[in-house]
């Protein structure tokens, strides 16, 4: 099918010392800082609460979003329509670019797919990666359309010379590179060496992709280790962050429906963020990619490690609950998907342990004897009937948004 692969370093013999590269070179090109070296804290929404450091690394920059250095860690998502479906496309990145995602990726599986990029970019600014297998002639096209990043993996495209090719029209782009290493798609001799697809097969998968494109003096490249098995990906990422600098895409891969792929998800990338590694994220789920995003910074959100949007706390409800907390609890989450102030509402379904498990949010509600309590940082703040809850909730956390917003009101940090 392809012609025997000839590039140097991805003989199968084990190569000791590559992905990082030599400090002579790099120093222009990427800033060496130790991989061990996670000595000093840097930037989380509030470290105070949270003091998370996070693994120092390289910097890419994907149409202005920059990812690694000590950037917020990026929220992106992937398209699940067909891409040379321009419009559906394009509606669905709209929908994502509301709901916060912050970078698309788009499949590229074939020509079709490749043109549609010309007509994709000239309808959205949303920073677009395009996600190439094996045909090394749709990265040169995704290039000339104007996409923003290309995930490829070099070892995949067959020959040096396509390599060559792919990393000069990336310099001549700016584009950053992914190197996407999927458990479930290893070289086999490497499945023959570690005798499956263990962490350290996905590690020198990996590595070997990011030395080709090394041996190129390319450095502008970003790292993930895809695995749908939680256990498996989280030490393959352990293991890559202690071999090189780069930044670190996260995400656990075919993690499953919504309800459990975002726990495997959260575990997965929990544990992961809260170790200090990673610097971008995609929840992958067998869903709307819109909720990929959510569930990604609610992620986050749960760390420290970003501040976005409204933040619902609902009690569990229990044999004293007065009011429908599940029902309240998902309007109101619908209803303030739009803010993107950091105010924490707590919903509470009696006034007994109400107000004092509200007394860490912004703005609560506790059912009551007929009429429920509204609450403003654990001080009763007034009544309202049943039936005016979500209302006189959602227009409160509205108003609030706007005083944030000016400057006027500073957020609880619950
Ligand atoms: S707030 Fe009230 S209803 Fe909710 S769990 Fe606590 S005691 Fe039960």
């Amino acid at each position: 099918m392809f012609e025997p692969f000839t590039d140097d370093v991805f003989y199968t013999k084990p190569i000791p010392g590559i992905g990082l590269p030599p400090k002579e070179q790099s120093s222009a090109a990427l800033p060496m800082l130790g991989a061990d070296d996670t000595s000093e804290a840097l930037p989380c929404a509030d470290p105070s609460l949270f003091p998370l450091n996070r693994r120092r690394s390289s910097q890419v920059e994907v149409r202005g979003v920059k990812i690694g250095g000590g950037a917020p860690i990026v929220v992106q998502s992937m398209c699940n329509t067909y891409t040379h479906d321009v419009e559906g496309t394009v509606d669905q990145i709209e929908r994502l670019e509301a709901a916060g995602c912050e970078i698309v990726r788009l499949a590229v599986p074939d020509e079709k797919s490749a043109n549609a990029l010309y007509e994709i970019r000239k309808r959205t600014e949303m920073p677009l990666v395009a996600d190439i297998h094996f045909d090394y002639r749709y990265a040169l096209m995704a290039a000339d359309a104007g996409i923003d990043c290309l995930r490829i993996n070099p070892g995949n495209i067959n020959g040096e010379e396509r390599v060559s090719e792919v990393v000069a029209t990336a310099k001549d782009h700016g584009l950053p590179i992914r190197v996407g290493v999927n458990a479930g798609s290893l070289e086999k001799h490497l499945l023959d060496r570690f005798g499956g697809a263990t962490p350290e097969a996905m590690v020198e998968s990996g590595l070997r992709h990011v030395a080709m494109l090394e041996k190129r003096n390319f450095y502008d490249t970003k790292i993930s280790l895809k695995a749908s098995d939680v256990a498996r990906a989280v030490k393959a990422y352990r293991l890559m962050a202690k071999r090189v600098e780069y930044p670190l895409h996260l995400g656990i891969t075919e993690s499953g429906s919504l309800q459990t792929g975002s726990i495997k998800s959260s575990v997965g990338l929990g544990i992961l963020l809260s170790e200090g590694i990673g610097d971008t994220i995609r929840v992958s789920l067998a869903a709307d990619p819109v909720e990929e995003v959510r569930v990604g910074y609610e992620i986050l959100k749960s760390l420290k490690l970003r501040q976005k949007g409204v933040n619902v706390v609902a009690c569990p409800s229990c044999g004293r609950v007065q009011i429908d907390v599940d029902k309240l609890t998902m309007e109101v989450e619908q209803e303030l998907a739009h803010i993107d102030a950091p105010i924490t509402v707590a919903v509470m379904g009696c006034e007994v342990n109400g107000p004092g498990e509200a007394r860490d949010a912004d703005i609560g509600v506790a059912g009551g004897h007929k009429r429920a309590l509204i609450f403003m940082k654990g001080e009763k703040s007034g009544l309202v009937s049943y039936e005016d809850i979500k209302k006189n909730l959602v227009e409160r956390v509205e108003q609030l948004a706007e005083q944030y917003e000016k400057g006027q009101f500073e957020v609880t940090h619950s």
